[in-house]
């Protein structure tokens, strides 16, 4: 696979340089415990038949889309890799039948309300590993050949996505260890991502789909694609109770300060979903040490944000935190005060109290 990017797409993302790469087939001994320490899976390759309640969609998409493109509001155009305000829309879908490989324009954030009807879900395999939860944000790329999607993280959500129609694609996927975030934090915002950190991220996992495949993207990890063949791609955003490590690890990195407003406050809004769906699938080891590990990001946006501290803290409140013989990873805990003493009022003072909360619904 990556023998063909090369040849497609020339040696400028340093492709032949990448450490120790994986198939989901043959993952090398060191990848796998990466993946599974870090976020809520390995990558999965599903049956993208099964992600349709409906018929799987035509190509047919391609002509609704010119409609669409006039009245899209979330639509972004995109110029090798990176947004582009000036580029034309319509290059984008006149390369679908006369590729560029030179000048790929591609166009994302697009919903078809051809799709909306085709009802595009998670497959129940995915439930083999963890249950996806508010699965939302459902969006469609259209992407012709050549066109290269530069390493990014989506917000820390889960994904799903698949190709439609003849679309072929290429993923490199990264799982987000504390060292892989640092070194995208270092890039962050900037152009040349993957070709810069090719030599330093670690376990790279190398994926192809077609229309006969949904890849799960497990929360937080960095990924970037080829587009082999073009056309068209559907997604849409998923929790599970096993995201929220990856979560924290990804604020603890800063990751999240250099989003747009907007954003940023979505990425919040998923941690407090996937903070919800950790807890109430009883992780309470895991969602505290989350919660310790960003908890100064925590803190400084629940400063500004009145909403989030009461609807976080009220997540807090409907679990009963284990009490003698646990002790805090902070090691400020003093040995007459119970766990959840010193938790509550040590690590949730930035929140709302509970006393707080019975006065405000007066
Ligand atoms: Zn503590």
């Amino acid at each position: 696979m990556l023998k063909e990017i090369l040849e497609e797409v020339g040696p400028n993302f340093a492709i032949g340089s990448i450490p120790d790469p994986s198939t989901l087939d043959s993952m090398s001994e060191k990848t796998r415990p990466l993946w599974l320490s870090s976020t809520s899976s390995i990558p999965q390759l599903l049956d993208s038949s099964q992600s349709w309640r409906g018929r799987v969609p035509l190509v047919r998409a391609r002509n609704h889309t010119a409609t669409a493109v006039r009245s899209e509001s979330h639509l972004c155009v995109n110029y090798q890799g990176e947004l582009d305000t000036v580029a034309d829309p319509n290059v984008a879908i006149s390369q679908l039948v006369d590729a560029d490989p030179n000048k790929p324009v591609f166009l994302t954030g697009l919903r078809l309300p051809i799709i909306e009807n085709l009802e595009f879900r998670v497959p129940l395999d995915v439930c083999k590993v963890a249950e996806p939860f508010y699965e939302s944000n459902e969006q469609v790329n259209m992407t012709p050949k050549y066109s290269f999607v530069d390493l990014h993280i989506d917000y820390g959500t889960d994904g799903l996505a698949t190709p439609i129609g003849d679309c072929r694609k290429i993923w490199l996927l990264y799982p987000p260890t504390t060292h892989n975030l640092r070194s995208m934090k270092v890039v962050d915002g900037q152009r040349l991502r993957l070709a810069r950190l090719v030599h330093e991220l670690e376990g790279c996992v190398v994926v192809e789909t077609t229309s006969a495949h949904a890849i799960h993207i497990p929360a937080a990890s960095l990924h970037a694609t080829f587009t082999l063949q073009g056309g068209f791609l559907i997604a849409k955003d998923f929790t599970t109770s096993r995201s929220l490590t990856a979560f924290s690890e990804l604020l603890a990195t800063g990751l999240d300060e250099s989003l747009l407003p907007e954003a940023r406050a979505k990425c919040f809004e998923w941690l407090e979903r996937c903070l919800e769906i950790s807890l109430v699938h009883q992780k309470i080891k895991e969602s505290v040490s989350a919660w310790l590990r960003a908890e100064e990001k925590l803190a400084s946006w629940a400063a500004t944000q009145r909403g989030w501290r009461v609807s976080v803290r009220r997540i807090w409140d409907q679990v009963s935190l284990p009490d003698s013989a646990t002790i805090c990873e902070c090691d400020k805990q003093v040995s007459e005060t119970s766990f959840a003493t010193h938790f509550t009022s040590t690590h949730l003072s930035f929140l709302f109290s509970t006393c707080q909360l019975r006065h405000d619904r007066r």
